[in-house]
């Protein structure tokens, strides 16, 4: 199937300059969303990624993450922006082209020696997902891979991640 038809690119989304991927209309298409997930499953499974848990990004992460984490047979782990995880959170901050941010995760949600897979819808500079590989190394997780839909080549945002397998379903 020809995921890149089902993207629908947004000029000057959110800002001046930035063509936005939307994933809305890949999502809203039974079919298409459907071979997403399972295609996905099966190029983790042919990459050798065996996870005990999943984790998703906030918010487009989640959608990918938690179907992922069921068809792998692993627990789904959510990390937010700060403030909206309700117990004791371990934090990362990293850095923005203007500014920092900030990731939280649940304290209790992993322990030493498990294996996670990072997931989220795209991957541009990489700084969401080198910032959550560390909060999970930190913890002294086993990373075992990277998940994206969507990979933008040209910003070489898989130079800043550890060196583990990476999954990306769509280039650009
Ligand atoms: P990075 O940290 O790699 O620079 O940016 C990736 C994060 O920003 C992801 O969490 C992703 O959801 C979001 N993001 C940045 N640009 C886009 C885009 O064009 N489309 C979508 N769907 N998400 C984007």
């Amino acid at each position: 199937m020809d995921l890149k038809s089902l993207i629908r690119d947004i000029p000057d989304f959110p800002k001046p300059g930035i063509l936005f991927r939307d994933i809305t209309t890949l999502l809203r298409d039974p079919e298409g969303l459907r071979y997403t997930i399972d295609f996905f499953t099966e190029k983790c499974i042919e990459s050798g990624l065996k996870a005990d848990y999943v984790v998703g990004m906030e918010s487009r992460g989640f959608i990918f993450a938690a179907p992922l984490a069921y068809k792998l047979n692993a627990g789904f782990i959510p990390v937010r922006k700060p403030g909206k995880l309700p117990a004791p959170v371990h934090s990362i901050e990293y850095e923005l082209e203007y500014g920092t941010d900030c990731l939280e995760m649940h304290q209790d949600s992993l322990y030493p020696h498990s294996r996670v897979l990072i997931v989220d819808d795209l991957i541009a500079t990489g700084g969401t997902a080198s910032a959550t590989a560390k909060l999970i190394q930190k913890i002294g997780c086993e990373l075992v891979g990277f998940g994206f839909i969507i990979e933008l080549r040209d910003l070489q945002g898989r130079k800043h991640l550890p060196d583990v397998p990476i999954v990306s379903l769509i280039e650009y």
